[in-house]
Order: C-alpha cells, then structure tokens, then sequence
C-alpha cells in the first residue's frame, strides 16, 4: 500500500482522513500545524499526539517534499529551485526577496497546454497536472529551508509573505488539485497569508474565473497582452475560446467577491507587436471605466525557440505613459534572477511533451494588425 502524501490535504481533507483513522477533529488541527507551521515530516516528533496515533499515521502515511534536483542562487538574492516530479518531469518555483516582502512563484502543471507565443513553458508542451500536495511541497519546502537559513521573517514569523501562481502551467487548467493548495495557504493554522497576497495568474479560463470567485476568491491576475481579439489570438490562443469581451465581463463578476478592489492585467510587451502607443489608446478604450484594474507591463524575457524581441526600454515607457495619463495605474515589472533564468516566462523546468506541442507551434511570424494611424 502506498503512503498518503499529508501535504495533498487542506484541513478539512486533513479532518476527513483523521476522521478515517478513528481521530477527532482536533488531532487534524494539531497534525496540520505540525506539518505546515513547523516543517515537521517525521511523526515521531510530533510530541503532543498520541502514540498510538502517530503508529498509525507511520503505517498509513507520509509528509513527503518534491526531490530537489537543482538550486540557483542570484547575485540579487532571487533563488530559484528545479525540483523532479517523477517520469522526467520537473517543475521549477522562484523565491523572490523584497524589502518588505518575499514572494514565492509557484508552479502548477508540469508544462503548459495553453500554448502562449512568448513563453518557453508552452513552447514545451504539457505533460500533466501536479497534484495538490506537488504544489504545497514547493512553499512547503522553501518556506522551512529558508527559515532553517535565518531569512528575515514577518509578524508572523513567516519567511514567504506572498505567493504568486505565475511559475509553470495554467493554474485554472488544474483547478481541482489548485482549491486546496489555495486554501493550505490561506489557513489560520496552515501559512496565514491573507487572501490579498495570494495571487492566481490565469491566461483567461473563464468559466473558471467564475468558479475561483465562487469557491476561494484570492487576489487576481488576468495576463492579457493585447488590446484586440485578432493579435490576441495568436499570442495567447486560449482567446479564440474565450475572447476578450467574455473575459473582461468574467473580470466584472470577479471583483464582487475579490479580495481587493481592482484586477491586474499582465502584459508582455513585445517588440513591433502589441507595444505601439496606438495599441495603448486601444487598452485605455478597452479597460478604463469598465474594469476597475492595474496595468502590470512585464519586459518579454526571450528564449531561442519564440523568435521575438523585447520591447526597448523607451518603448515600454512610452506605452506606460499612454496608460498612466488616462488615469490607469501602471507599473513595469522588474526583472529579477535574470542571470539564473528565473525571470517571467524563462521557466521551462524539464517536460515530456504529451501534445507534440512543437508540431503545434508554429514558427511563423505573429502578423500585427495595426489600425492606420490618423
Ligand atoms: N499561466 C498563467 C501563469 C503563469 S505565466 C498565465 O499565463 O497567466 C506568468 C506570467 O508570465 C504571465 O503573465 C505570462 O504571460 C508571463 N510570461 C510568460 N512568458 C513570458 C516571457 N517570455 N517574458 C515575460 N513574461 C512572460
Ligand atoms: Fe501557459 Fe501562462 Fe505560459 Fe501561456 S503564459 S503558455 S498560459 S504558462
């Protein structure tokens, strides 16, 4: 019989499992802080359950992390690990240092089936989905190292203070093995982070959408990257089931139960694509006074295989500038961890490609269509 993996389980799914072993509500509390508030993985220590109760858990269970098979540390303290989820895949997660906060990137799916132009996951194709206790492991593990290592802790004593969706995969393609990671890190006896500092990045699922806002509403991030459904098509090819009209509508319904008050969009701003000042005229119309929302501009950080360049620096401002004016909060994403590929859109981690997604990509040109300009 193989081991429950523990780290798989909110605690309510953590009550139901105790439940199953005959143990009352309270000892899944107990076991719970255990695991996620002390990083303890051996039973034995557990020194405040029963015996009894901690044989049981030694036969039937496991709190088991993701085999570590590389760390990069950064000149600026960004660190960036690769860690093997069995049968040559890997995924990778960034822990990212601020003066006031840490943030950990984490990955959700091993690959992508989304397919984005400008990003070398969907170039690499999909493998699978991680499991709940896959996408745990890796705040599990990096939390209780980096505190092992003295890292400046919060009021909480917590090292990670936010947490964003945006490594590998699209998290609400992998929405049943996401509730719960969501809800471990939200939890009062799991990491206590407030909803406001959980981040889900999604290309656009929108029945989904609708689903988070339902289930476990967090903050939101909506990677958009054009202002128009004829080049978003291309980038992001989710947009031809869900386009932009239904997504931003999607956005609307969001916000009711949001954590805070505004989406963020994401935009990869790319060179002689979606980066003209025109095509930030056409964000304003699209967004301003119908999504309450923040412009995120994050430089494309370019791999071989994608044939696109980054935006030139003016180029970004001067989009930023467009924004800023009609009164849209924008901000430039700053690129961390670039010597060690830890960057947006740089985490390829290691996938087998179950969709033959390099038959599928094609590499011809993206084909812009601009509105002439009068
Ligand atoms: N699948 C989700 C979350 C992971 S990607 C999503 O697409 O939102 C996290 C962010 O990195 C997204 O906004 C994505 O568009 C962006 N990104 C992907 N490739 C990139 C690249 N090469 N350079 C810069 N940003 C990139
Ligand atoms: Fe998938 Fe997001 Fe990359 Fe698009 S940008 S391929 S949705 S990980």
């Amino acid at each position: 019989m193989t081991a429950t993996n523990l780290l798989g389980f909110d605690l309510e799914g953590l009550v139901a499992y105790c439940e199953g072993l005959g143990e009352k509500r309270f000892r899944a509390v107990q076991l719970f802080r255990w695991i996620h508030q002390r990083g303890v993985a051996d039973f034995a220590q557990m020194s405040d359950l029963a015996k009894s109760l901690r044989d049981k858990l030694a036969q039937n269970a496991e709190v088991s992390a993701l085999r570590v098979l590389s760390e990069q540390r950064s000149a600026d303290g960004t660190i960036k690990w690769l860690f093997d989820v069995g049968n040559g895949d890997a995924v990778e997660s960034v822990y990212i240092p601020e003066d006031d906060r840490a943030t950990l990137c984490i990955s959700s799916q091993a690959g992508c089936a989304v397919g984005c132009r400008f990003c070398s996951t969907g170039h690499q194709g999909f493998s699978r989905n991680l499991s709940t206790a896959e996408i745990v492991a890796q705040l599990w593990f990096v939390e209780h190292l980096l505190r092992g290592e003295g890292k400046a802790r919060d009021q909480s004593g917590r090292v990670i203070s936010n947490i964003v969706m945006m490594g590998m995969g699209e998290p609400l393609q992998n929405y049943a093995a996401l509730v719960p990671a969501l809800r471990t890190f939200l939890d009062d006896h799991g990491y206590g982070l407030s909803r406001r500092r959980v981040t889900v990045s999604t290309s656009g699922v929108v029945p989904m959408i609708d689903r988070l806002r339902e289930d476990c509403p967090v903050a939101l991030a909506v990677s958009l990257h054009a202002p128009d459904d004829a080049l978003r098509d291309q980038l992001v090819p989710l947009n031809k089931k869900y386009p932009i009209a239904e997504l931003l509508q999607s956005c609307q319904r969001y916000l009711e139960a949001a954590p805070r008050d505004f989406i963020t969009f994401e935009y990869c701003m790319l060179d002689g694509v979606n980066d003209a000042p025109e095509q930030a005229e056409q964000l304003v119309k699209l967004l301003k006074g119908k999504v309450p929302c923040k412009l995120n501009l994050i430089p494309f950080n370019p791999f071989p295989a994608s044939g696109l360049k980054r935006s030139p620096r003016e180029r970004v401002l001067a989009f930023a500038e467009v924004l800023i004016r009609a009164g849209i909060v924008t901000t430039v994403r700053k690129t961390r961890g670039d010597d060690i590929d830890a960057a947006c859109g740089q985490l390829a981690g290691e996938v087998q490609d179950r969709t033959r997604a390099e038959q599928r990509m094609t590499r011809a040109p993206v084909v812009v269509h601009r509105r002439p300009s009068s």
